[in-house]
């Protein structure tokens, strides 16, 4: 596990960030931290080790810090989740695009993942863990879930740093109805 008030104390609060009355949770001094960055990174390791999973997906942009650095300690694959118009196009048209609109806790966007994102003929059942910063609501990992499903993937479970439980915010409890998903966070 993690040394918590250690790793906890290198989150910052942003107040009223990126809108008056929200706070925004900043991993950036955690990540700058190689103590904190390695306990994380290994603590997850450990949680996924053992050889079963195939490949690490990490949501745009916060989810690919975790998640590559996650990856390389699996020695696994590491999967793009993207914000819309990020994908290139495959060669000849090959590839198509797979898209999800999600709802935020204000308005709406889109995720993107490569319909051959996973070479299904070298590894004929991939299986995932879908890492992010920071679960809130939920919308954007079960969005994201959809996707990695639609491009072959099982996906094994979602993994946070952090993970904000309030009233209005049940993104553990939407993984799990929406998406079948068990969420495990750092924080
Ligand atoms: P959800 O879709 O679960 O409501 O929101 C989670 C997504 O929004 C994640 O991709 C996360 O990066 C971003 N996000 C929302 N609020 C925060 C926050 O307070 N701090 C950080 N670091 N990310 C947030």
């Amino acid at each position: 596990g993690v040394h918590e008030a250690y790793v906890r104390s290198l989150v910052r609060r942003a107040p009223d960030w990126p809108k008056k009355g929200t706070a925004f949770l900043d991993m950036n001094p955690l990540l700058a931290d190689a103590r904190a960055l390695k306990q994380c990174i290994d603590s997850l390791a450990e949680r996924y080790g053992g050889g079963f999973i195939t490949h690490v997906a990490g949501i745009d942009a916060r989810g690919f810090t975790v998640g590559c650095a996650l990856a390389y300690a699996l020695n696994c694959g590491f999967i793009m989740v993207r914000k819309k118009g990020k994908i290139p196009p495959g060669p000849e048209g090959s590839s198509s695009i797979l898209s999800e609109d999600y709802e935020l806790e204000y308005g709406k966007d889109t995720l993107e993942v490569a319909s051959d994102s996973f070479d299904t003929a070298r590894v004929t059942s991939p299986r995932v863990v879908l890492v992010d910063d920071l679960l809130a609501t939920g919308g954007t990992a079960t969005a994201a879930c959809n996707l990695l499903r639609l491009a072959g993937a099982t996906i094994v479970e979602v993994a946070v740093v952090m993970e904000i439980m309030s009233e209005s915010l049940q993104g553990r409890r939407r993984l799990k109805e929406e998406a079948y998903i068990d969420a495990h966070a750092l924080l």
